[in-house]
């Protein structure tokens, strides 16, 4: 079993013991508390869950920035992404100022119930200068139009640092019962079966053939024991799919077309940062967290729009020290039917071009979903496209 990232255990910062969090509930009720922002609860749930194992809270000043730059803890250990609580000076009273533990409440429960507690190690004021320096590392752009960076440009100028503890994992837990697992459920569920090799693929979508022969063949290239479909989870932009509809689809599709016991479908909770090939390292070291050996990275991973190369989240991984963490990725190129190989191929591997291939974009697919039309079957199972276009069905045309 590969070990947790930089560490011999796995550290989940969830106060697991039901009377230890019922009397850190209760010391919450007491203290000063703030609404954190949705991103410092998605990093929250994450270090909650294990995933974000050995931090044991969100970063100061110093730390955010030697992270950026250098992509390294002030232990010198490998870190891709600064993990922050960052809120808007306007928003910290005196008492939040003078107290040495705080309670942080979710901004996306109503009512904002205490999501943690957090020790106040520091609080440090950012400038805008600092934060546009930090967003062209992270991001590689300080353009306005990258949601990334721009919601990280409006999150305010102050960060609060120090160790938390976590009380539970905001909605994901109840609104995705099925789905939702902590980094350490999964790692344990893996040892119980015995799996020495497990590929991990990310996913916000429901997943088609090229999906899921992009998966076969990782398992097949890397003979691993079994794949864990890991999705991200969480508050839908327009036009997404649910996620319980999603979970359906791709249910069907492992009970159809994969061997048996060989799939794990899971979810995560987390804000997407779109950060591409930084994002890409945080999502291998969070991967191995979970127990898994390798990640697939295909084409513009954790990317949005033209900000990145298509490769550009592969090629990161060349750059980093050999030994920054033991989790390997399997690159993968865009997967599509090919009518003159009569399968899925990988478009690298294959002579044909664009005219021999079953090419649909999304807003034609959502079209023929949602005029009930059958989506070809070299590029969905039936089966997948029959739960999808039910629930095109129910939508307002
Ligand atoms: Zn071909």
């Amino acid at each position: 079993m590969i070990s947790p990232f930089g560490s011999e255990t796995l550290q989940s910062l969830y106060i697991d013991d039901s009377s230890l969090r019922a009397d850190l509930l209760k010391e919450a009720q007491n203290l000063p508390s703030i609404v954190i922002s949705s991103s410092a609860a998605a990093n929250a749930v994450m270090l909650g869950g294990g995933y974000f194992n050995p931090l044991n809270g969100f970063m100061n000043l110093h730390e955010t920035l030697r992270v950026s730059e250098s992509m390294q803890l002030e232990s010198g250990l490998f870190w891709p992404v600064p993990i922050i609580n960052m809120l808007h000076n306007q928003d910290l009273n005196e008492g939040i100022r003078s107290a040495p533990k705080i309670a942080l409440k979710d901004p996306n429960i109503e009512g904002n119930p205490v999501l943690a507690v957090q020790e106040v190690n520091s609080i440090e004021f950012i400038s805008n200068e600092v934060k546009k320096s930090i967003i062209n590392q992270v991001f590689s752009t300080e353009d306005p139009n990258h949601p990334g960076v721009v919601s990280f440009l409006n999150g305010g100028n102050t960060l609060i640092s120090g160790p938390i503890q976590v009380l539970n994992f905001s909605y994901f837990s109840s609104d995705f019962p099925k789905t939702f697992r902590t980094a350490t459920q999964i790692r344990t569920e893996i040892e119980n079966r015995g799996w020495e090799k497990t590929v991990a693929f990310q996913t916000r979508n429901p997943m088609h053939r090229a999906h899921e022969e992009l998966c076969k063949m990782a398992m097949k290239d890397l003979n691993s024991d079994g794949l864990l479909i890991h999705m991200l989870l969480g508050k839908l932009k327009k036009g997404d799919i649910p996620a319980d509809v999603r979970e359906t689809a791709i249910q069907k599709m492992v009970e159809n077309y994969f061997p048996e016991n060989k799939v794990m479908i899971t979810g995560y909770g987390f804000d997407m940062l779109y950060a591409g090939p930084r994002e890409a390292l945080l999502h291998a070291v969070f991967r191995q967290n979970a127990g898994c050996t390798n990640l697939i990275v295909g084409r513009d991973h954790a990317g949005v729009g033209d900000f990145y190369g298509a490769f550009d989240a592969q090629d990161i991984f060349d750059s980093i020290p050999e030994d920054s963490m033991q989790i390997k990725i399997f690159r993968g190129d865009h997967t599509v039917w090919c009518h003159q190989c009569e399968k899925v191929v990988m478009m690298r591997d294959c002579p044909h071009g664009s005219d021999d291939y079953l090419l649909l974009s999304g807003t034609r697919v959502r079209e023929m979903l949602s005029q009930g039309k059958e989506l070809p079957p070299e590029f969905a199972r039936p089966e997948v496209t029959k739960i999808l276009s039910a629930y095109y069905q129910t939508l307002p045309q």
